[in-house]
């Protein structure tokens, strides 16, 4: 027996005891990043988030029984505008972009594919990109046209939100409300304002593909089909849990629900959907125009990616989150205070109840953190951060890692060590304390205890 997780549903508005379709087989979908250009620090939160969520999933069903697909968007508008300047194809845009992404979300310490996959057996991670299910996404509008849930006009093919009754179910937004949203702008081929893209006409010198039947010149997908048509084919046509930013809510997922139950013919898309809240940086919202716009390889070229993980786990994932410097150097005094007390202990067997318990309840990462600082024993205080995907490394391995990533020079520290040790024993304090000097200028520092000296990077 699995134990109860409980997940707050965005569908119902409550907390709920987790229940899979198939307990032998969980799915799971997130809505990754449009990569046409460096991620910002807002874009870590959810992947952040629903790795640990894919963690917990592993944990309690069986690392062979959950399968996590995370899309990335390879095409929209700002992918073509970028690589049409550039004067390159999408694809090679795409594939710098995501190849950093990739660089940053291992600083992070996010499972990935080829961390979790075993060949031969069925996928327990994918990456789909979108511009490798354009077909699916076709069949999918050919289909929505058939049944009266799509219509062709002016070169586009645009889903009909009066022909399904319960549009909004997901964001319960007033019918009203979301018009006057979208009245803003209304395309005159649009039989309601509501109506969003299926496909459209590509502009000439645009990627283009060819179009569902009925559309003579070859166009492209809208953003929401890809996500209905990725999620179909890897999990199937109902899955058990559909995540993303809570911006998403609204029109992307209650789109995303629309294509996909009315292709279908089902009475949901996904049971149970998850949404991180927002992110501001310093009791601000992050903007480019508020110039206080911040890359996610910006941090990381000052900050740890463990520790970056630790910020971001320490908030609830449902709350807003504010970005604070504060909150990098807490997370970093934490950090140092766990290496300093698993030293190179291996993790223990199972992690500790104490630590898995909050995080089954909603993902309670503030709690389980502060279980695992609690923790003394070694081995148990390991495996528990090993939980939420902390120290992977024992301290020796990091203490080797920072010292490379610094461009140390480790047989000089430990020169220097060693003549500091024998002149502490000589009595040589002046020769002792130029030692240490020299270490500090290098930004090392030394400690005496009682098993000896260790060192690390300041
Ligand atoms: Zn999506």
């Amino acid at each position: 027996m699995a134990p109860m997780l409980r997940l707050y549903n965005t569908l119902t508005g409550a907390k709920e005891a987790f229940a899979p379709i198939d307990p032998s087989h969980v799915r799971m979908y997130a809505c990754g990043p449009t990569v046409y250009d460096a991620a910002h620090i807002g874009n870590a939160r959810p992947i952040i988030v629903f790795d640990l969520l894919f963690r917990l999933l592993r944990r309690v069903y069986g690392a062979a029984h959950v399968t996590y697909a995370r899309n990335v968007t390879d095409v929209d508008d700002k992918i073509n505008a970028r690589a049409a300047e550039r004067g390159i194809t999408i694809r090679a845009l795409t594939d710098g972009t995501l190849a950093a992404f990739h660089a940053d979300l291992r600083d992070l310490g996010v499972l990935m594919p080829e961390d979790v996959n075993v060949p031969g057996e069925r996928p327990r991670m994918i990456e789909p990109r979108a511009t490798d299910h354009i077909a699916e996404m076709v069949v999918m509008i050919e289909a929505l046209v058939a049944s009266g849930h799509a219509y062709v006009a002016a070169g586009h093919v645009l889903f009909d939100v009066p022909a399904m009754p319960d549009y909004g179910a997901l964001s319960k937004r007033p019918l009203d409300e979301m018009e006057a949203g979208a009245r803003v702008e209304i395309a005159p081929y649009k039989r309601s304002p509501l109506d969003f893209v299926l496909w459209k006409p590509s502009k000439p010198g645009e990627p283009s593909w060819p179009s569902p039947s009925g559309i003579a010149a070859p166009g492209r997908p809208g953003w929401h089909i890809e996500c209905s048509a990725m999620s179909a084919r890897h999990l199937g046509q109902t899955f058990d849990i559909h995540a993303g930013g809570i911006d998403l809510i609204f029109p992307h997922h209650e789109n995303e629900v629309a294509q996909s139950r009315c292709c279908f013919g089902t009475p949901v898309m996904a049971n149970t959907w998850l949404h991180n809240g927002f992110l501001q940086v310093e009791g601000e919202k992050m903007s480019k125009s508020a110039g206080n716009f911040v890359t996610l390889r910006a941090v990381l070229n000052d900050w740890p990616g463990e520790v970056v993980r630790l910020a971001m786990l320490k908030s609830h994932y449902r709350q807003p989150i504010d970005w604070t410097l504060r909150g990098l150097e807490e997370a970093r005094r934490m950090l140092d205070r766990w290496y300093g007390a698993v030293g190179d202990a291996r993790p223990a067997a199972e992690a500790p109840e104490a630590v898995l318990e909050p995080l089954l309840d909603d993902l309670n990462t503030a709690a389980a953190l502060a279980e695992i600082h609690r923790l003394d024993d070694p081995a148990r205080l390991r495996a528990g951060a090993n939980l939420l995907g902390f120290l992977g490394q024992t301290r020796s391995e990091r203490d080797a890692a920072t010292v490379a990533a610094a461009g140390l020079d480790v047989a000089a520290i430990e020169a220097l060590i060693a003549d500091r040790a024998a002149a502490r024993a000589a009595k040589d304090w002046a020769a002792s304390d130029r030692a240490r000097d020299a270490l500090a200028a290098m930004g090392v520092a030394v400690k005496d205890g009682k098993d000896g000296t260790t060192w690390s990077v300041i």
